[in-house]
């Protein structure tokens, strides 16, 4: 008898470091143009509160960039995620499409003057430096701040038994579970005591 060995090798994808950078020397150039870029990469998981949220598939990102003919670069762009999140009242997954639109205002370092440096902020300008505009950190940004505030996998998600840790979407228990005020539940307990 022969016995046949199967060797399977798993080629691992390169997870890549969101890379989303723009060379300025052509655009700055083209006074009043538009010019299109776009993006998809797969990326590490995002890190939010100690909670690593992964990505599904690779997160597109779509730029233009208009060169406004004065001294700002004007950017909108849509990013599109989709993320594996865990629901918080019935602990399972579930996934999350996020499509979002974000604009941002750019000037070049050396269009900049020193006493403009402060009202930047003000005037909700980023000063860039160099030939390259680094979007990376403004993509991540956008993301983080599109997840939702309460991550449950649904309104009516029904959670988890606090007693035999059931989840009640799935199934029912026979545990006795009273669904009172959790004011009266410490009255009760006062009661009792
Ligand atoms: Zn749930
Ligand atoms: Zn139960």
């Amino acid at each position: 008898m022969t016995k046949i060995l199967v060797v399977c090798i798993i080629k691992s994808v390169p997870i890549e470091v969101l890379n989303v950078k723009i060379n300025l020397t052509k655009i700055k150039r083209t006074s009043g143009q538009t010019h299109q870029f776009s993006f998809e990469q797969n990326l590490e998981p995002l890190l939010v509160e100690g909670e690593s949220i992964p990505f599904l598939k690779p997160v597109t990102v779509k730029i233009s960039l208009t060169n406004t003919g004065g001294k700002l670069l004007h950017v909108t762009g849509t990013i599109n995620a989709r993320v594996k999140l865990v629901c918080g009242r019935c602990l399972s997954d579930f996934e999350q499409e996020i499509n979002i639109d974000f604009e941002e205002n750019f000037i070049p370092s050396s269009e900049v003057t020193d006493d403009q440096v402060e009202r930047l902020e003000d005037e909700e300008l980023t000063m860039v430096k160099g030939e390259e505009l680094d979007l990376t950190e403004k993509v991540i940004e956008n993301i983080t701040l599109a997840l939702p505030m309460k991550i449950i996998c649904n309104e009516e998600c029904k959670g988890m038994c606090q007693e035999c840790g059931v989840n009640l979407n799935e199934q029912s228990c026979s545990c006795k579970r009273l669904d009172v005020d959790p004011r009266l539940q410490v009255l009760e307990k006062l009661l009792k005591s």
